[in-house]
């Protein structure tokens, strides 16, 4: 038997898929994703976003 509410639970916990991100300038590996910057996790290269 299905439990339909376990169902839709694992629906909503779906991941979200990996946004693709910024290209590092420097070693053109893709940057992580930080709240407040980005960063190259090869070469170190980082770059801050411009807050509002
Ligand atoms: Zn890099």
């Amino acid at each position: 038997m299905v439990d339909e509410k376990k169902e839709k639970e694992k629906k909503a916990k779906k991941i979200a898929p990996y946004k693709p991100g910024k290209m590092c300038p420097k070693c053109g590996s893709r940057m992580g994703e930080h709240s407040d910057r980005v960063s190259c996790g090869k070469c170190g290269y980082a770059e801050f976003k411009a807050r509002k």
